[in-house]
């Protein structure tokens, strides 16, 4: 038995999801007519009660061709110091749109209104980049799977609507979010400008990311996407697969939340970790005690048939996801509660 606590992109399809994808019906998306991609984009903007949604490969290039969207070369974005958009999109804010990073010292990767407010360049003043887009994560991954309350989110977009900004959701585990605080699809739909999700994290499918906007801005990412090398033809089989993961692997979600916080009461009972950060979803990220090194305990844990990740300065992570059942995660909990240095 191998378990792999390295992310929830780890997932496989299932019997049933694989049964419903070889069920799908197809056509060329490049000529945007293959039903099961035209019928899951429909489905998803009705969920977020938005005009339009586009499928896309993967949610590095949603999140991209919103950026290429949203602003021009030699502006400035808004960030948190730990976004996903920075850190591991291999310097694509630079690359595919010119734009720069103004990075904020966020709470585990969450930014707040006023320091929104306070981070913007004055419009005048030509020295400096314009400053036209914030952009948020939700939940947070580098942050260890925080998740916002909707008010900032809506003090936030005032701060944008007054400044002239757009407002971009990197979405890649909205799910687990809305799942964790009780919210609905549609209060994100109608604060942010653009929202990306991920169908291929907490949801299981093997791929696949959508964008959500209004008509235009859509119609406009159709061209970016295309540029970017991501127009797909019988991607309805993949779709499929996102239709699947919608309609089944949504209310588990709590299941992935239990166990990760269950993981975290068993790691601060060890002497050998320092800090378990705070768990909202199914992100742990705990910290190992001074003189004892994230390689030792990954080692010591894959003798074990356990994969775990490292993010370096003592801190280790692990994600639960679909593949990870009931049977392995006693087996962790019981690991865990053996092991010592
Ligand atoms: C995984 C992830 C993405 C997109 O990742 P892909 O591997 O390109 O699908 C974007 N943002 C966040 C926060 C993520 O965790």
């Amino acid at each position: 038995m191998e378990i792999n606590l390295v992310s929830d992109t780890v997932t496989k399809p299932t019997p049933e999801m694989m049964q419903f994808m070889f069920k799908a019906q197809v056509g060329d998306d490049v000529y945007k007519q293959d039903p099961t991609v035209n019928e899951l984009e429909a489905r998803v903007a009705k969920m977020f009660g938005v005009e339009a949604a586009l499928f896309f490969p993967s949610g590095t290039m949603a999140n991209q061709t919103a950026i290429k969207l949203l602003t021009n070369p030699g502006d400035e974005l808004i960030a948190d110091k730990y976004a996903h958009i920075y850190n591991f999109e291999a310097g694509g804010v630079a690359f595919n749109s010119g734009v720069t990073c103004n990075l904020l010292d966020g709470d585990r990767g969450m930014i707040t209104a006023s320091q929104v407010l306070s981070a913007i360049n004055p419009p005048d003043f030509y020295h400096s980049p314009l400053t036209t887009l914030v952009c948020v994560e939700n939940t947070t991954n580098k942050g260890g799977g925080a998740c916002y309350d909707l008010e900032e989110l809506k003090k936030i977009r005032m701060v944008c609507d007054k400044y002239n900004l757009k407002f971009h959701l990197d979405g890649a585990r909205l799910f687990n979010a809305m799942v964790a605080k009780h919210q609905r699809p549609d209060q994100f739909g109608e604060l942010f400008h653009t929202i990306s999700i991920c169908l291929s994290k907490g949801l299981g499918a093997p791929i696949g990311s959508i964008l959500l906007s209004d008509h235009a801005t859509i119609k406009r990412a159709l061209r970016i996407r295309k540029i970017f090398g991501g127009g797909m033809r019988q991607s309805g089989f993949l779709a499929a697969a996102g239709i699947f993961a919608l309609e089944n692997n949504i209310g588990r979600l709590t299941e992935d939340h239990r166990r990760a916080r269950e993981l975290g009461r068993a790691l601060t009972a060890k002497s050998w970790v320092k800090t378990v950060e705070p768990i909202e979803t199914n992100i742990v990220i705990f910290s190992v005690r001074d003189g004892l090194t994230e390689r030792q305990v990954i080692d010591k844990l894959n003798e074990r048939s356990i994969a775990i990740s490292a993010l370096g300065k003592g801190k280790l992570r692990l994600v639960t996801h679909l593949d990870y059942r009931e049977v392995m995660h006693s087996y962790v909990l019981e690991t865990l509660s053996k092991l010592d240095f």
